[in-house]
């Protein structure tokens, strides 16, 4: 059976199997990686070759500092304004879709948004143009969302924002393909698609940016203090650490984030021409350049199939399908731990469903 949901989503089986083999079983100091405490060195041990090897993969630059911190990236839709305006009243978003029309309203409460370019079509859908995007110089910084989980859009290219730090929620791509990380003053992205279970929310940001954080940012919450406590500033999600520590070694064990790139756009093209292939039984409302490669979305041209397309999917075991309940219609997320047999049975399902009910 295969999973396609968009997260909590599957993980790597090597993953699933080390963690069956090595979580629940008591080493000599009488604890399991369940057990420890987070002050102990083998947690610590735990932390740090995790963040070593996060390091590796993203070629982490110099003057950058990461974070692992509890909760998920809705959190930090208010702790980005929190910790990044410092003295200014303003901040850009674009918005290219569901999740980033949520960080823009949370922003609201914090500051003003300026308008940065948002959608360059609605249809087929597009994403904001690369730029240069002319801002503000007052704008504390312009976040986007590279890839929009809802909407099934991604970037084409990251946006040249200038001397505006770009500040991304890379929540469902982070780790799904190389990435030019000093373009980047912060980003962020919740465990649960790609980098393994919820509860962790990881943060890269340019040490500099560090210093704005408002006096009444509660510790806990002030990306300065956490950097300063090795993210242990308080209980951090200890066995979600562990878990993505299991998953980065996996990633750079299969190739690292260009073997990740490579598979992933094969997986989304293998669906892509399902869809596109199909004679318009199926619709990919996003504009070609711009298609989300681990989140496919799709629609049914008779939309009273859905129902009948997703009881017949589960049935031949490709499950959670059902598009965001915001936008309707199909999706299929092909994050990294998704093998191409996945994706090719999912498209065989769909070109004999199209066969029989076209
Ligand atoms: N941002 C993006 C792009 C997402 O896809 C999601 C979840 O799907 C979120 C934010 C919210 O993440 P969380 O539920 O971990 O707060």
């Amino acid at each position: 059976a295969w999973n396609f949901a968009a997260g909590p989503a599957r993980l790597p089986d090597a993953v699933l199997e080390r963690a069956r083999d090595g979580l629940f079983v008591r080493g000599a100091d009488g604890a399991s990686a369940l057990e420890r405490p987070f002050t102990g060195d083998a947690f610590r041990a735990t932390l740090h070759s995790a963040r070593e090897r996060l390091a590796q993969l993203l070629e982490l630059p110099a003057g950058y500092r990461v974070l692992f911190l509890a909760g998920g990236a809705m959190q930090q839709f208010a702790l980005v304004p929190m910790n990044l305006l410092g003295g200014a009243q303003r901040a850009a978003y674009a918005d290219s879709g569901y999740w980033a029309q949520r960080a823009i309203a949370e922003a609201r409460r914090y500051c003003e948004v300026v308008a940065a370019p948002g959608f360059a079509g609605a249809a087929p859908l597009a994403a904001p143009p690369a730029g240069p995007w002319d801002l503000p110089a007052d704008c504390a910084y312009c976040h986007i969302t590279p890839n929009e989980t809802v909407d099934g859009l991604a970037y084409p290219a990251l946006p040249d924002t200038g001397e505006v730090p770009l500040v991304a929620d890379a929540t469902s791509c982070l780790l799904t393909a190389p990435l030019d990380l000093a373009r980047f003053g912060l980003l962020y992205a919740s465990a649960q698609k790609n980098l393994g279970v919820a509860g962790l929310c990881v943060l890269v940001v340019r040490a500099d940016l560090l210093e704005r954080a408002a006096p009444a940012v509660p510790a806990a919450l002030s990306y300065r203090r956490q950097v300063e406590a090795d993210s242990c500033l308080n209980t951090p999600p200890t066995l979600a650490i562990h878990l993505a520590g299991l998953v980065f070694d996996w990633i750079a064990e299969s190739g690292g984030l260009a073997a990740m790139g490579a598979a992933n756009r094969r997986k989304a093209a293998t669906l892509y021409a399902a869809i596109d292939g199909s004679g318009g039984f199926y619709r990919a409302p996003v504009a070609a350049a711009h298609r989300s490669p681990v989140n496919v979305r799709f629609q049914l041209a008779d939309e009273a199939l859905v129902e009948p397309f997703l009881a017949a999917a589960a049935s031949r075991g490709l499950h959670n399908l059902r598009g965001h309940r915001q936008v309707g219609g199909l999706r299929a997320s092909l994050y990294n731990a998704m093998p191409q047999a996945g994706a090719d049975a999912l498209a065989g399902f769909m070109a004999d469903f199209a066969r029989r009910r076209g």
